[in-house]
């Protein structure tokens, strides 16, 4: 059994919107007040404060500020959790995570609830301290009673609930079909088939439109009423961009996983690549990690094999046929002929075809495979 998250739009009444906004604003304080304390007491005592002594002091927080009375008190418990689970991590060599940071006003708001604060009963979802079930869009039902909830607020001010619940995996009927992918950079994917992803419909639209209003934004003057409204706009379309590539992602991984028993990618050294100036933008928007670590997990889920090449075997520069290697191939080169065997050669499906070769061969002699261990 795993667990997994079921995240669903949520459509507050005007009273539970009040109570949510009250509830984000004290959790927000509470992280926040309680990440300065830390701070301080390690900058003047070199002391890093326990979870427990935290603990304690929320309740003279309490005290201080009675308002924090006005929301669930698990919820400030559970934010207190969050911060030492944030610092576990940034304390952790391994995870090379970030110091924690303060929570902006502005920024994409959340709270955690887990089982004492919230009841769910005929598939509705009751908060504590809301008089009504919360109103939501499901998309499907939930496979189990939820162990913990989580509830946000994007910056495009939509709401949404990601229900943690237990998950029995079923494993897909066995294919022989194997695939290769090669990551690519204007189609997000490439397979050994010869089929390319290409990018989800609307976006350049959206892109287009983005740009506009940035370059109208640019001209407000600072906190006025209009550069407001205008900055609520951007940030609706940014997240109907993010969502639209999301979903994208989402459908090529599941067709990906459905249809093939074997799946052969490159592992990439991503935080390396992106650092290359040039290539930073077309990555970090093609969502390959993302589109990776979904493979990953549907993999393992679906009882699919992920095997991973190393980035460093050179895909693009055999010849699939015939096995010559080309010295120099420039990243602009998208065709190349085989001195080899005088073969015409796209320069993706290639590259996809011979990932898949090398993952095969690996994973014939059990050497890699992320879906295959779990
Ligand atoms: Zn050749």
């Amino acid at each position: 059994m795993i667990k997994r998250a079921y995240k669903e739009r949520l459509y507050p009444t005007p009273e539970q919107t009040e109570l949510l906004a009250q509830s984000f604003g004290c959790a927000r304080f509470v992280w926040n007040n309680t990440l300065a304390y830390r701070t301080t007491a390690y900058q003047q005592q070199g002391e890093s404060v326990s979870h427990s002594t935290a603990e304690k002091r929320l309740v003279s927080l309490k005290a201080d500020y009675p308002w924090l009375k006005d929301v669930s008190s698990v919820i400030l418990q559970q934010t207190l959790r969050d911060q030492k689970t944030a610092f576990d991590n940034f304390f952790n060599p391994k995870l090379k995570a970030r110091y924690p940071r303060f929570k902006k006003k502005d920024g994409r708001q959340s709270i955690r609830l887990t089982r004492a604060a919230f009841r769910y009963r005929d598939g509705e979802i009751t908060i504590a301290k809301a008089k009504t079930p919360l109103p939501i869009r499901w998309s499907r039902p939930l496979p189990s009673e939820p162990s913990s909830i989580t509830i946000s607020r994007d910056r495009a001010g939509r709401y949404f609930i990601s229900c943690l619940c237990d998950f029995v995996p079923e494993a897909f009927p066995v294919t022989p079909k194997t695939v290769g992918i090669d990551l690519g950079l204007s189609d997000l994917f490439i397979t050994s088939d010869g089929a390319k992803s290409g990018n989800p419909r609307h976006l350049k639209r959206y892109e287009a439109k983005l740009a506009r209003l940035q370059r109208r934004l640019a001209k407000k003057q600072k906190g006025s009423r209009n550069r407001q409204k205008l900055c609520q706009k951007v940030a609706r379309l940014h997240a109907k961009i993010a969502d639209c590539r999301r979903d994208a992602i989402h459908k090529a991984s599941r067709t990906l996983i459905n249809e093939n028993q074997v799946i052969c990618v490159e592992s990439l050294n991503i935080t390396g690549m992106v650092k290359n100036r040039s290539l930073a933008k077309a990555i970090s928007d093609a969502g390959w990690g993302e589109f990776v670590r979904q493979l990953e997990y549907k993999a393992a889920w679906s009882g699919r094999q992920l095997v991973k090449v190393s980035q460093w075997y050179p895909s693009s520069k055999l010849c699939h046929g015939c096995g010559h290697k080309v010295e120099k191939l420039p990243l602009s080169q998208r065709h190349w002929h085989c001195e080899g065997c005088g073969e015409a050669i796209d320069r993706d499906i290639n590259a996809a075809n011979n990932i898949r070769t090398a993952g095969l061969a690996g994973f014939a002699c059990g050497a890699t495979g992320a879906g295959a261990a779990a």
